[in-house]
């Protein structure tokens, strides 16, 4: 390659072409134990190869048996996606050799997976998008290779600890066209699994990952530009410039006049650009063929109701809801689904405080929650209880909206409660009309210019007198009051 493409902004080539995109995503699902043994899936941090037994370790005259949980998270997921689901079901042999293969074959769905034909829609910049996704199905991991020096000798270790490991893989129908629609679908659909509980779907340690098959073809043109497979996208933010970058080196390379070859690219952080990883000389064989040692799985019609009847409120349906019911802005729904300590906490907030405005709360919620949440690198330090009292002393005007703000910071950093904080702090406004009388009253008498120029029609002479009483009261009058009965006295006078 001769020429560097330029990843940012849209490139003429971009006018001339257009991105054809599709995305695998394999997902570890949140089981007790593996997909085919009674292993523990407890395996991060743990020493290698602790996890493994004869079945998950590919021994001769070992027997798989299905891990019903792993069934019913894929199963969900598919009535997430409006996909249809399967009566009857199989599992194929998937046969390569991989060093962290131990049987050689990958337990997989070929023909028939749990789930297919679904939908997924979502919001982009450009509006609303639907992606299909042709299918949803269940295969086991692999074990991790770990290439190290052991003795100055460079050597590849095997950790078995993955081996077996439950995996959702859900795959789309070419439908996207840009990189943003690529990432948002990602986004969305990790929103769907989370809600589900099917997974964590954490990117950075292997829970999710994502790989998009890109290719573009000129602009009017049916028939689909050679593709190129993209992996090793550690983030969302990863999938949107990696496959930005593949877009513009394929449109560099074709006005070059070179030929795209099928290819499988990695993306790399750090030069934040695709590399060569192998070549794809044609699809593989894997040489599917029914699994010998376990029976069709059969999903009853009564297996089925259960599950969906079980579904949580998904992602769409809650924004939907807090837009309608607690008339929150899209912004706002969309801050507070997109985090599920922020959703639970302002579920939970409404729900201590039942006359609380939604609104008030949301604001809070996704305003400074957040903010103390994402500087901390943690969320849910806040209990509802007390959010529920802080955002009821601010609506009463008993504290002010900057005096609750220090309040939350400290409640957020010490767990007391609202009440002791704003008490021992001295925070209470003063909103006795008697006491802010008598303010008023010598700030009136200490400024006469300001009175003057009110009176002789500068109506903007009255938040300096405002000014000087929240001075006066160290910040604790209660403004609204403070302003009203100024006007009051000030009108009276005249
Ligand atoms: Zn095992």
């Amino acid at each position: 390659m001769t020429t560097e493409p330029v990843v940012d902004g849209r490139s003429a080539a971009l006018e001339r072409y257009e991105a054809v995109i599709g995305i695998e995503i394999h997902c570890q699902l949140k089981t007790v134990s593996k997909m085919f043994c009674g292993c523990s899936t407890a395996i991060d941090g743990a020493a290698p190869n602790s996890h493994c037994c004869p079945v998950c370790l590919g021994l001769p005259g070992v027997l798989p048996t299905i891990n019903k949980a792993a069934v019913e998270y894929v199963i969900a997921t598919g009535f997430a996606i409006e996909a249809a689901v399967a009566p009857t079901t199989r599992w194929d042999r998937k046969n390569y050799f991989y060093p962290d293969l131990p049987k050689g074959y990958q337990i997989s769905q070929y023909q028939l997976p749990l789930a297919a034909n679904g939908r997924l829609t979502f919001d982009t910049s450009e509006g609303p998008f639907t992606v299909r996704v042709r299918r949803a199905h269940l295969e086991e991991d692999t074990g991790r290779l770990i290439h190290d020096e052991l003795g100055g000798r460079r050597v590849s270790l095997i950790d078995f600890n993955r081996s077996g490991m439950p995996l959702m893989e859900i795959v789309t129908e070419p439908d996207i066209r840009t990189a943003e629609q690529a990432r948002r679908y990602a986004e969305e659909l990790r929103l769907l699994i989370r809600a589900i509980g099917a997974s964590d779907a954490e990117m950075e340690n292997g829970q999710m990952r994502v790989e998009a098959n890109v290719s573009i073809r000129p602009r009017g043109r049916e028939a689909f530009g050679t593709r190129i497979e993209v992996k090793n996208m550690n983030s969302m933010r990863a999938v949107e410039r990696a496959i930005a970058y593949e877009i513009e080196r394929q449109a560099v390379a074709i006005d070059a006049g070179e030929t795209i070859h099928m290819e499988t690219r990695g993306w790399d952080e750090a030069r934040q650009s695709t590399y060569h990883m192998r070549p794809k000389e044609e699809e593989n064989d894997y040489r599917y063929f029914p699994e010998p040692d376990l029976p069709p799985l059969l999903t009853s019609p009564e297996w089925l109701a259960e599950i969906k009847a079980r579904l949580p409120e998904l992602p769409a349906a809650r924004r939907a809801r807090y837009r309608e019911v607690f008339g929150l802005s899209s912004y706002d729904a969309d801050v507070l689904v997109n985090d599920a300590a922020a959703t639970s906490l302002f579920e939970a907030t409404l729900e201590a405080g039942p006359g609380l405005s939604p609104k008030h709360v949301a604001n809070w919620v996704t305003g400074e929650y957040l903010r103390l949440a994402k500087a901390a690198g943690n969320g849910g330090l806040v209990v509802a209880p007390e959010m529920a009292v802080l955002v009821k002393l601010v609506a009463d005007g008993i504290i002010s909206g900057t005096n609750a703000k220090e309040v939350l910071a400290e409640q957020f950093a010490t767990g007391r409660s609202v009440s002791s904080i704003v008490a021992a702090r001295g925070f209470e406004q003063i909103s006795d009309a008697g006491a802010l009388g008598a303010a008023i009253d010598t700030v009136l008498a200490a400024n006469p210019a300001a009175v003057a120029d009110y009176r002789a029609g500068r109506a903007a002479a009255v938040g300096f007198l405002v000014g000087q009483v929240m001075k006066a009261t160290r910040g604790q009058a209660n403004a609204v009051m403070v302003q009203t009965a100024l006007r009051e006295r000030l009108g009276k006078a005249e």
